[in-house]
C-alpha cells in the first residue's frame, strides 16, 4: 500500500519516470510492457500523467496519440486510439509537445513561488484547490477580503526571485515511495510529484490576477508575461 491507500506495484516493476531525472527529455524509447485494448504501459517514459495539479503530457507513443495518460500507484496507463497497432515488446518512441511541457513546467513553478511566498508572509491561509495548464496556473486559498491586497507585494518579490535566478533542486526524499521535492536553499523546501524547472530566471515574467470563486474563497490566477 501507498500513501494514498492503494495496492501499487514495487517502484522497480513500474515505469520508469525519465521526467524526473530530467524534466527536459522530449522524447525516448522505450518498450512496450503491456496492452490491453487501448492501454498500454511502457517500460520508460517522458510523458507525465496528472499529478498534484499538473496536467498530463500532450504527446504520442509509437506515433499515436496520447489521449489520457493515469498515474495508479506507481504505474502509468496510457490511452491511445483502439485503432493502434502496438504490441507487447515493441520497441516505441514517447515524444511530447516540448512548447507545452515547458509552459507548463514555468506556470507550475510560478504557482509553487505564489503559494509559498503567501504561506511565508500571510499566516499560512488554506489552499483549497491548483491547477496548472499551459495557459494559466490558478491556487485557491480560504481567504476572507481581498486578495489582491498581497499583490504589489507579491509583484515585487516574484520579480526579485525571477531575476536572482535561484536555483531549484528536485530530488527524492524517499525512493521506495517516489516521494519527491524541490528545494530553493534558504527558501523552502516542499513536497511535489511534478515536473520543475532548474532556476527561476526560466519564467522569465508573470501576470497576476485575482478571481473571487465565492465567499471565504479567493483565486490567484498567474500568466506567464510573454
Ligand atoms: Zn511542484
Amino acid at each position: 500500500m501507498n500513501k494514498t491507500g492503494k495496492s501499487a506495484i514495487k517502484p522497480r516493476m513500474a515505469v520508469e519516470k525519465l521526467f524526473w531525472k530530467d524534466p527536459y527529455l522530449t522524447h525516448c524509447t522505450a518498450k512496450v510492457m503491456s496492452v490491453e485494448n487501448d492501454m498500454i504501459t511502457l517500460s520508460h517514459t517522458v510523458a507525465y500523467a496528472f499529478e498534484g495539479g499538473q496536467q498530463s503530457d500532450i504527446g504520442t507513443i509509437g506515433g499515436f496519440e496520447i489521449l489520457q495518460a493515469r498515474r495508479d500507484g506507481f504505474e502509468i496507463f496510457y490511452t491511445i486510439p483502439e485503432n493502434h497497432t502496438l504490441c507487447l515488446g515493441d520497441s516505441v518512441e514517447i515524444c511530447i509537445d516540448w512548447e507545452k511541457r515547458y509552459r507548463v513546467m514555468k506556470l507550475h513553478f510560478a504557482a509553487e513561488l505564489v503559494l509559498e511566498l503567501v504561506y511565508q508572509n500571510y499566516g499560512h491561509p488554506e489552499k483549497i484547490g491548483a491547477n496548472i495548464t499551459y495557459d494559466k496556473a490558478r491556487v485557491d486559498f480560504a481567504w476572507e477580503g481581498n486578495i489582491s491586497s498581497t499583490f504589489n507585494f507579491l509583484d515585487a518579490k516574484l520579480a526579485e526571485m525571477i531575476a536572482s535566478d535561484y536555483k531549484i533542486i528536485c530530488d527524492f526524499d524517499d525512493v521506495e515511495n517516489e516521494h519527491r521535492f524541490w528545494q530553493i536553499e534558504g527558501f523552502a523546501q516542499v513536497p511535489c510529484g511534478g515536473t520543475h524547472i532548474k532556476s527561476t530566471k526560466e519564467i522569465g515574467g508573470l501576470t497576476l490576477k485575482r478571481v473571487n470563486p465565492g465567499k471565504g474563497k479567493e483565486r490567484i490566477e498567474i500568466y506567464l508575461a510573454d
